[in-house]
């Protein structure tokens, strides 16, 4: 892997690369900190382009594993003048140590995997006992991205096993798919202590991945799965009561926010608006939409 900003020694000159890392890792910084609705801090010029996500693209010449995202996703029928050309993902070098792991079907989504590695960018990699990367088809038409790992997917290293992985599950199939059509992720890789929300830093350090999975997958759709996953991709920090409904675009992916399975199993009379989103995705999708 690339040096990335994380391996600035105290006390060392950075070289160029390094400096536009940690540039690009600030402005990312400043981005989310105005998404979330802090005023009155020096917001650069880029952060006031008409579609405030292109400050997340990558520097040139970054490489995964440093502060800027890797790549945009990329679907012909849906380019636009806004995005970035296609890059490619630096595989780095080695033996294919992750091939064969729960989410690596592709050749490029096994490189990003490779360059996590054994992930040490954020706190969260002191309490995990698996990085859970994501599970699925590489080649799927439909993606879900919930939050980060619970107790099970911890211990098991795939996303939605637990209780809401099951209801999630249900969902799917109730769209008229299998599990395995579909693939999965989360926002963070590593489970949150207790299950407590994951922290901007930490959101931060894994979004990269998140986005290079995307760009990788390339599907039709985006489902974002509760309040994390909806303001991460959608860039904005409204609350998923707002969000979900609506269609987005995630680097010309169409998204679609719903309520997160979780808060499904402790708000049941939410079913029905969760249900009527992923109609909306069965819709654009082409799958016959039955009456329930
Ligand atoms: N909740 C999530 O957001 N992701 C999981 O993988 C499991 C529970």
């Amino acid at each position: 892997m690339g040096e990335s900003s994380a391996n600035v020694s105290a006390g060392a000159q950075p070289r160029g690369e390094e400096v536009t890392a940690l540039a690009a890792e600030l402005i990312r910084h400043l981005a989310w900190l105005r998404s979330a609705g802090v005023r009155g801090l020096p917001f650069p010029p880029v952060l006031e382009r008409p579609d405030p996500r292109a400050a997340f693209r990558p520097a040139e010449g970054a490489t995964l594993g440093t502060a800027a995202p890797p790549t945009g996703i990329r679907r012909p029928h849906d380019a636009s003048p806004h995005d970035a050309p296609p890059e490619q993902v630096k595989a780095p070098a080695g033996p294919g140590r992750f091939a064969g792991e729960k989410g690596c079907g592709s050749p490029e989504l096994l490189a990003i995997r490779q360059e996590m590695g054994d992930c040490t960018r954020c706190k969260l990699a002191g309490g995990r006992h698996r990085l859970v990367f994501g599970v699925g088809n590489p080649g799927a038409e439909l993606v879900f991205v919930g939050e980060g790992p619970g107790e099970e997917e911890d211990l098991q290293g795939e996303p939605f096993v637990g209780r809401a992985g099951q209801l999630l599950t249900r969902m799917i199939e109730a769209m008229g798919y299998a599990r395995a059509d579909v693939y999965i992720a989360n926002v963070v890789k590593c489970r949150p202590p207790g299950n407590r929300n994951p922290e901007p830093d930490e959101i931060l350090a894994c979004e990269p991945f998140l986005r290079a999975q995307l760009a990788a997958l390339r599907p039709r759709v985006i489902v974002a799965l509760g309040k994390f996953a909806a303001q991460t991709l959608v860039g904005e920090a409204a609350p998923i009561s707002r969000l979900r409904g609506r269609w987005f675009r995630y680097e010309g992916v169409k998204l679609m926010p719903t309520f997160h399975p979780a808060y499904l199993l402790r708000s049941p009379e939410e079913k029905k608006k969760a249900w009527d989103d992923l109609q909306l995705v069965m819709r654009e999708l082409g799958k016959e939409v039955l009456r329930r």
